[in-house]
Order: C-alpha cells, then sequence, then structure tokens
C-alpha cells in the first residue's frame, strides 16, 4: 500500500499566525491591515501553487515576506493606468478611444474640484437642466433645432427607440444590421427597446421600393445605421437618407440616422473619405442623428442626439433618460471639446484624435525622424531602432477601407525575439502597446507624441532589464 501523500502545503504558517510575525507589524504600518491582510492571501496562494508544482521549493520565512512585499507594491498600483498607444489605431476603443483636447482636461478637473451649476438656473435661482449646457451649441454647430447628450451613442439608440418606436415596428434594412464591439447589436438593442425589428431588402442591395413596402400601421421609425466597422462592396445599393426621408415624410413616420462615429467636419480632404458630417444627415431630412462623443468628434464618452424638438422633447420625458445620463464631468469635456469645433483650423489642430488623423505624411515622417533620434540619445545603444514605412488604420468603427500612410519604429533587442518583446513592454510602467508585422515589433509614429518619448524610452529599458534578468 502506497501511504496517502501529505499535503506539500501544510508546511505554510495560518493566516493568523503569519499576520503576528513581527515583519508584519511594520508592513501594517505602511499599508493597512485590510490591504495587508489581501496581499497575504495572494502571498500564501502563490507560494501553495509553487509547492503543489515542486514539494522541494524552498518558501522560507524571508521569502514570503518578500512575496507580501511584492503583492504589496502590485496592490499599490491602479489597475486603469496610462498607456503607450503605439498601435497606430487612432480611435482604440480597447485603450480608451479619443484623448481628451486640454481644454477638456481643464474644464473636466475645475467641475470635479468642486461645486457646479449642473441643474442650477444662475439666472432664476431655481432648479435648471443638465442638457442645457451643450445643447444650444451642438444647434449652432450643426443646424438641428434641438439636441440631447447621453451616456453613450448605445444609449442614445436605446432612448430614442424605446420612446417613438416600443410597442411598433422599425424598418431597418438587412445590410445595416451590424454589430459594434460585440456588445452592440442593433437588433439586440431593437429587441431591449420593446419595438419590432422589420428587415427590408438584402444584405447587398436595399431599394426604396423595400422601404415602401414593409410599412404598415404598426410602423414607428425607419432607421438607416452606418455601416462602421465592415463595407460591403461589389453588386451594391443603398438607399440614401434623402430617399428615406422622401418615403417616410409621405407615410409620415420620422427617419432615424445611427451615424456611428459621427463626425461634425468633412475629413475627405485628408483622404479620409466615407463618413459624412452628422449635420448633412438633417439637411437631406433625417428627423433624428445619434452619435459617439468620443469616436471621431474626439471628445469623452457620451451619445450625443440631434434632431426635431417634438422628437427631443419626447425623449426628454421617458423615464429610461434618467437611467442613461451624462455625468457631469463628461459633460464639462464634452463642452469644452464641442467649442473647439466654432473654428474648424482650431478643432483639427487642438483635438488629438482630429490631429493625429490628419497629419500629413511628410510631417510624420519629420516627427518620425526627430523621435528617432531623440529615443537614441534616450537609449542605450544595443536597443536599436529603424525606420519602415507603413499603414495606420483610424479605428473605432470609422472607415473600415481606409488605410492611412505613416512610418513605422522598429524596435529590436538582440536575442529577444518581437513576441517576446510586445509582451514584456505590456507589463512595463506605463506599458507600451505596438504591434507585430513579420517579426517586427513596430510602433507607429502616428498615435505616439513627444511627450511620450521619455516614458517610452524608460519602458523600452524596463523591457531589456526583464529580458535580461532571463
Ligand atoms: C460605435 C457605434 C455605436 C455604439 O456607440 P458607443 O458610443 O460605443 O455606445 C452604435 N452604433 C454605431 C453605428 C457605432 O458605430
Amino acid at each position: 500500500m502506497v501511504p496517502p501523500k501529505k499535503d506539500p502545503r501544510s508546511g505554510l504558517p495560518k493566516m493568523d499566525k503569519l499576520l503576528a510575525w513581527p515583519e508584519m507589524t511594520a508592513l501594517a504600518g505602511q499599508s493597512g491591515r485590510i490591504t495587508l491582510r489581501a496581499a497575504a492571501r495572494n502571498a500564501l496562494k502563490t507560494a501553495g501553487l509553487l509547492l503543489q508544482d515542486n514539494p522541494l521549493t524552498d518558501i522560507s520565512r524571508t521569502r514570503i515576506i518578500g512575496m507580501i512585499e511584492e503583492e504589496l507594491r502590485r496592490l499599490a498600483t491602479p489597475s486603469l493606468k496610462r498607456v503607450i498607444n503605439g498601435s497606430g489605431v487612432v480611435i482604440h476603443t480597447n485603450l480608451g478611444r479619443s484623448p481628451l483636447p486640454e481644454t477638456a482636461r481643464e474644464a473636466l478637473l475645475e467641475t470635479a474640484r468642486g461645486y457646479s451649476n449642473l441643474e442650477f438656473d444662475l439666472a432664476t435661482g431655481e432648479r435648471g437642466e443638465r442638457y442645457c449646457h451643450v445643447e444650444d451649441l451642438l444647434c449652432e454647430l450643426t443646424g438641428a433645432e434641438a439636441a440631447l447628450v447621453v451616456n453613450n451613442n448605445a444609449a442614445a439608440v436605446l432612448l430614442a427607440l424605446s420612446t417613438l418606436a416600443a410597442g411598433r415596428e422599425v424598418i431597418v434594412s438587412r445590410g445595416e444590421l451590424v454589430e459594434i464591439g460585440g456588445s452592440f447589436r442593433i437588433p439586440d438593442v431593437m429587441a431591449q427597446s420593446g419595438a419590432t425589428l422589420v428587415e427590408a431588402g438584402t444584405t447587398n442591395r436595399t431599394h426604396p421600393e423595400d422601404y415602401r413596402r414593409a410599412i404598415t400601421e404598426k410602423t414607428a421609425l425607419l432607421l438607416k445605421v452606418h455601416t462602421s466597422n465592415f463595407a460591403v462592396v461589389g453588386f451594391t445599393a443603398e438607399t440614401s437618407t434623402a430617399e428615406l426621408a422622401a418615403i417616410a415624410a409621405g407615410a409620415q413616420l420620422p427617419v432615424m440616422v445611427d451615424a456611428g462615429s459621427g463626425c461634425l467636419l468633412d475629413l475627405a480632404g485628408f483622404g479620409i473619405s466615407g463618413e459624412q458630417p452628422v449635420q448633412t444627415y438633417l439637411k437631406e431630412g433625417a428627423d433624428l442623428v445619434t452619435f459617439s462623443g468620443d469616436k471621431l468628434l474626439g471628445g469623452p464618452q457620451t451619445g450625443l442626439i440631434i434632431g426635431k424638438s417634438g422628437l427631443i422633447r419626447q425623449m426628454k420625458r421617458h423615464p429610461l433618460l434618467r437611467a442613461v445620463r451624462i455625468d457631469k464631468l463628461s459633460l464639462a469635456a464634452l463642452e469644452a471639446t464641442l467649442r473647439l469645433y466654432r473654428d474648424e483650423r482650431q478643432a483639427l489642430a487642438r483635438i488629438p484624435t482630429l490631429r493625429m488623423l490628419t497629419t500629413p505624411a511628410a510631417e510624420l515622417a519629420a516627427q518620425a525622424r526627430s523621435m528617432l533620434r531623440r529615443l537614441k540619445t534616450l537609449l542605450p545603444s544595443d536597443i536599436r531602432l529603424k525606420l519602415h514605412d507603413g499603414l495606420s488604420s483610424p479605428g473605432g468603427g470609422s472607415f473600415p477601407l481606409v488605410q492611412l500612410p505613416t512610418r513605422l519604429i522598429e524596435v529590436a533587442l538582440p536575442a529577444v525575439p518581437a513576441h517576446r518583446l510586445e509582451a514584456l513592454l505590456r507589463s512595463t510602467s506605463p506599458p507600451v502597446v505596438g504591434r507585430i508585422q513579420q517579426d517586427r515589433f513596430l510602433l507607429d509614429v502616428r498615435t505616439l507624441s513627444a511627450e511620450d518619448l521619455p516614458l517610452l524610452a524608460g519602458s523600452l529599458r524596463q523591457a531589456q532589464e526583464a529580458a535580461n534578468a532571463r
């Protein structure tokens, strides 16, 4: 008979014993009892795993204390942190979409610091409306009769459908039943709003007649959705907003456009085509347009709704509005961002998302050269840097077919494969996100800024140390 094996973890101290060690008293003074307990629990778990892996692992008292100290350092670092984006994807949803303009950052901080007239009418001393702070500005910039802002564009679409079409039917082209980033799907949002989806046309072609035929006495709305992150090419036909508006007018129905990214400027002159400014949907006869605040607009996470005042008024009275309302910090940042659009040149120069998207290739090349020079002065010579030509993508579900010429900085460490360098740079402080192409680790100059360089150099040095430590 084989005797039952002893659990290799039984030699580890129990939690109460561990917390009573004199070394722990000093640590508790620095980090507080609750954090220390969490760190000790994690350290014991790690030690247990090491022992299960190899029962002969030496887990001394000093080693346990060392592990607890390491855990404490990890717990002291915020989970949400700044990341250097070298991916070249300007509107990167996983990296927080748009960096905010300086004036928006200042407005946000000022509002966070104290009290504000968020819902207080300073002229009358009575209760005010939070939406008033940007409504006039949005109307001024887009020519809309009225406007409303909510938490994000998904909320804007949900609110609009719930208000205008619950219990009734909404007609959408089969070519526009999109999914955006996994969790936003037009059919699901429709179901959530209580409206019934009526599909018109086919995946590649939807004609005005398809919409006309789909209209019944239950129809509440004709909806057009920007296909954002994909493109149908080849034998295609799309019914324009103007055609939809004509059909809707005949049937006395409203037309709504979910413009997705939504921009206020025409970017075609910068090689970025396929995205029409939101105000043009209104000119073509749309009654409502919804779009995101943190995609092409370049502001904070918000959902903007512009259009007919009667429809906006109904949405303001819907109970769902309270559940999707915008918070004061986003509102402050949004107002500051929108103000920059009063002057197109100012918007292009001071809104980081627009600036990165519209930087001419020659300017990027000059920036790349100067970044390379600067990095070389900050880094040891065995970290090799080299420039290449490449392409960057706008991202954020905008312009799926657009690729912008850019310059790339290749970073290489001797004897460290690109995929290993990529992984090491994700755990530096700050982490650096780049991309791998043909076994090269590359940083796209388009999404880097000169201010990033000292931090980037620091991260590259940390990655080199980590690689050498093995
Ligand atoms: C991005 C997008 C959404 C969702 O917007 P969020 O601001 O992320 O909520 C909805 N519809 C379309 C067409 C989009 O592109």
